[in-house]
């Protein structure tokens, strides 16, 4: 393997060392068969693989506590049930091997759970766990999901789902490499909220041993693979110099003549809240308020706690600005209880405010959660819909709003290039734009945001995504309404530059990001970040647009 490779950086900073493997979620062994006299030994392994997974959640259960507990050791009991035990028995003794027999026995205990009402029926997705786990122990591969590892480690993945987030531990994962996904996939997403370094579509990344050491470098994409003790050291020096040149820059953001441009962050919840203070943001220019319905996937979470978590995040922003986004469900973000399960393409399925509006009392309940949350507070709350498409949708979302009491600015994605286009018209419902330029780039070139292979379709710089950056921004400046930009885009601190000489009037990023933007932004004048936006979009490819802005700004 080469001791380089080179990806895409998606989250500045450097992370040093150790591969793990985030294991795959379904594991289906090889169906061979074995000679009848190795038979007792194969029971045997799968006796002890059984045993061993088993006492493994009950570990994690008495670690856990609380409800993880009950089930964790329900999935446990689960593994050892004498009849499963039998079954896995008997296909061995037919000529299975162990991990065939395990698969087998669980899939056929799975197809009678399934059938058998509703709360059985639950119980499946525990069930595909345990089974996952027992069988990747036979086969001698990673567990499946999050690894089990007590020390920090690099993070190794085809791509990660939103799903995947809920069960990382922020003080373990060192930083993230995925062989899939761009610059605008979840799992770019995820590293800049947990503020560390991502390297992603980096070919070659699952082939990365387990336990290799290696370096990240977020800025530049690059990886090195077991770096000598020199290299680390230089490495390391240069992410401390960058560091050292960005805490110098604070305050609210603005170009060097003045210009103010907001510089607020992107939340997924309660728990981003203090990194997002801490770097100075402004406020909150998205809360991805899915997070809270992902949490538990199979019901809306009550209007009660909807109200605390949207009340912590109102409460860290006394009279900031906190933008909260309603639930953007479906596609890569589907959720079981809301989102169709046969679409033949769900990104141009029901998703986004098309489900809100499908489901109404969803959509009620969320608003009436945000008014009572934000009562009494001087907080300036403004509320958006994902995934608008035209007038009647702004219209609908903006009647929502109004129904449930909410005192707040009422606002619109632009995501869909038929809202850029339109952006006038759709000003005539709303009061603000928010730019969320990782759908707009999906829709715009027909480019799925989370397939490696077209991310130089996903680049941000393209200079078509620019043209309706623009569009949106001049639309809102003739209505006398402000258009922000919330997808990554933002958090690219050139492009930043260049978004601001469009006319956007204010950036939201991940937490990390916003000193790399505060310090470039104040490096330029309004006027150099006007010339520098024209540059970009006369040039035909995203690189040269990035070539032409980097020309102008730094002044060639
Ligand atoms: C976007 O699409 O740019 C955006 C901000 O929304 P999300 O990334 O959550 O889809
Ligand atoms: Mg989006």
């Amino acid at each position: 393997m080469k001791t380089t490779l080179r990806g895409v950086g998606v989250s500045h900073g450097v992370a040093i060392g150790e591969v793990r493997h985030m294991g795959t979620a379904v594991l289906e062994p090889p169906a061979k068969q074995i000679p009848e006299q190795e038979a007792p030994r194969e029971q045997a392994r799968a006796r002890r693989a059984v045993e061993a997974v088993s006492a493994d959640l009950t570990a994690r259960g008495q670690l856990a506590g609380g409800e993880a507990q009950a089930v964790l050791e329900a999935q446990a009991m689960m593994a050892q049930d004498p009849e499963l035990m039998a079954d896995v028995d008997r296909r061995i003794a037919v000529g299975s091997t162990a991990e065939r027999a395990v698969y087998d026995a669980l899939a056929a205990y799975r197809s009678l759970l399934a059938g058998a009402g509703e709360y059985l029926a639950g119980r499946v997705a525990d069930l595909d766990d345990v089974r996952n786990r027992i069988v990747a122990r036979l086969l001698g591969v990673p567990m499946p999901g999050v690894p089990d590892s007590d020390e920090p480690y690099v993070l190794i993945a085809r791509d990660l789902a939103p799903a995947d987030t809920a069960l990382l531990d922020p003080t373990l994962v060192l930083g993230f490499v995925t062989e899939e996904g761009g610059p605008t996939s979840h799992s770019a997403i995820l590293a800049r909220a947990l503020g560390v370094p991502a390297v992603v579509a980096l070919p070659g990344a699952c082939d990365l041993a387990e336990g290799t050491v290696i370096a990240v470098d977020g800025s530049t994409g690059e990886v090195f693979v077991s770096p000598s003790g020199e290299k680390r050291a230089e490495i390391e020096a240069a992410a401390a110099a960058r560091r050292a040149a960005l805490t110098a820059v604070t305050g609210p953001g603005a170009t060097s003549d003045g210009h103010k441009v907001p510089l607020l962050a992107n939340v997924g919840g309660p728990a981003d809240v203090p990194a997002a203070v801490e770097a100075g943001a402004e406020g909150v220019g998205l809360f991805r308020t899915e997070f809270l319905f992902l949490d538990d996937g199979e019901n809306a979470p009550s209007e009660e706690k909807q109200v605390e978590a949207y009340r912590t995040v109102l409460e860290a922003f006394p009279e900031g600005r906190v933008v909260v986004r309603v639930l953007d469900a479906g596609a890569d973000k589907p959720l079981a209880f809301l989102t169709p399960a046969d679409e033949p393409n769900p990104a141009l399925g029901v998703r986004g405010l098309r489900t809100l509006l499908d489901h109404p009392e969803v959509l009620r309940t969320q608003l009436t959660a945000l008014a009572r949350a934000a009562e009494g507070l001087p907080v300036y709350l403004e509320v958006m819909a994902p995934m608008v498409a035209d007038r009647t949708d702004a219209r609908a979302f903006a009647a929502a709003c109004r129904e449930a009491g909410l005192r707040a600015k009422f606002g619109a994605m632009v995501e869909i290039p038929s809202a850029a286009l339109r952006a006038r018209s759709i000003l005539q419902e709303v009061e603000f734009l928010s730019l969320g330029t990782n759908d707009l780039a999906q829709y715009t070139f027909a480019a799925d945001r989370q397939v490696g292979a077209v991310s130089r379709l996903q680049d941000p710089w393209q200079p078509a995504l620019l043209d309706l950056v623009a569009i949106s921004a001049d639309a809102a400046k003739a209505e006398g309404k402000s258009c922000g930009v919330c997808g990554e885009a933002a958090s690219d601190p050139l492009l930043a530059c260049v978004l601001t000489g469009l006319g956007v009037t204010s950036l939201s990023m991940g937490a990390a990001s916003l000193p790399y933007v505060r310090a470039t932004l104040a490096q330029h004048t309004l006027a150099q970040c006007e010339r520098a936006a024209a540059a970009a979009r006369a040039a035909d490819t995203a690189e040269e647009a990035r070539r032409a802005a980097q020309a102008v700004l730094s002044g060639e």
